[in-house]
């Protein structure tokens, strides 16, 4: 589980201190999908880097199933993040010279060659691309790369993942593929967190958390916004006394 308590973010550049964050309040139970918006500037890569565990917040405290991870030192949160998170951006950041496989397997350290080959091949299963194993990265689309990005991330079997504009580089049909994908993560049982600008992507989170000046504006749960509609046709209409 995700909690963020009182979390702000300044960043000094030069002179000048950004504020990035201020009193940000969020909990996010394990295995939900949850969608950050805001416009351009407003927080949510900030957020993103403090909720995996890339960057610390600079007042409150951040619980990671838990454990404080807001005073940790550089190497402390590095083992924190291979244990639990899986990263995917908007570039997808694959070695050029590698395949689908070798790219996926790349961050599995223990293990004998033969397991790791072969967990490498079950993420490539698991996001629909293990006909893809020995293709390039060039060798494949734009969709397929980022579904390969997945793969690398969900490969150390992580709790959470976090997607920054994962969809950014990709056209309609290759964003919606991707968001869907990420739906079905979830209903495997892990932590989605998904930032992004599109309305229509974030539509496939169940709940969408926005931004505003490094500020939660809102936080709508659209899964329960249709189980109150259900209730409240189960409500038996009241009677006038007669
Ligand atoms: P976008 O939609 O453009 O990606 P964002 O919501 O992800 O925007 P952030 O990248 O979190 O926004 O930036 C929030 C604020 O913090 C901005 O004003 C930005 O200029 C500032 N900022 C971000 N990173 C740094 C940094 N490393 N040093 C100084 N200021 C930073
Ligand atoms: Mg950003």
């Amino acid at each position: 589980m995700i909690k963020l308590e009182g979390v702000g973010k300044s960043y000094r550049a030069g002179e000048a201190e950004v504020r990035a964050l201020h009193g940000i309040e969020l909990t996010v139970d394990e295995g939900d999908f949850v969608a950050i918006m805001g416009p351009s500037g407003s927080g949510k890569s900030t957020m993103m880097n403090i909720l995996g565990c890339l960057d610390v917040p600079t007042e409150g405290r951040y619980l990671l199933d838990g454990i404080d991870v807001s005073g940790m030192s550089d190497d402390e949160l590095a083992a924190i993040r291979n244990r639990k998170i899986g990263l995917v951006f908007q570039s997808y950041n694959l070695l050029p010279r590698t395949t689908a496989l070798d790219n996926v397997e790349l961050p599995l350290v223990y293990g004998n060659h033969r397991a790791r080959r072969s967990r490498a091949l079950r993420a490539l299963e698991e996001v629909g691309l293990a006909d893809r194993a020995t293709h390039l990265p060039n060798q494949l689309s734009g969709g397929q790369q980022q579904r390969v990005a997945i793969a690398r991330a969900l490969v150390t079997r992580p709790t959470m993942l976090l997607a920054d504009e994962p969809t950014g580089n990709l056209d309609t049909g290759a964003s919606h593929e991707i968001a869907e994908m990420l739906g079905r993560l979830s209903d495997a049982g892990r932590t989605v967190v998904l930032i992004t600008h599109e309305e229509e992507i974030a539509a496939y989170a169940r709940r969408v958390v926005r931004l505003r000046d490094g500020r939660i504006v809102s936080d709508d749960r659209t899964d329960f916004a249709d189980v109150s509609r259900d209730v409240t046709r189960e409500i038996p209409a009241f009677e006038e006394p007669a």
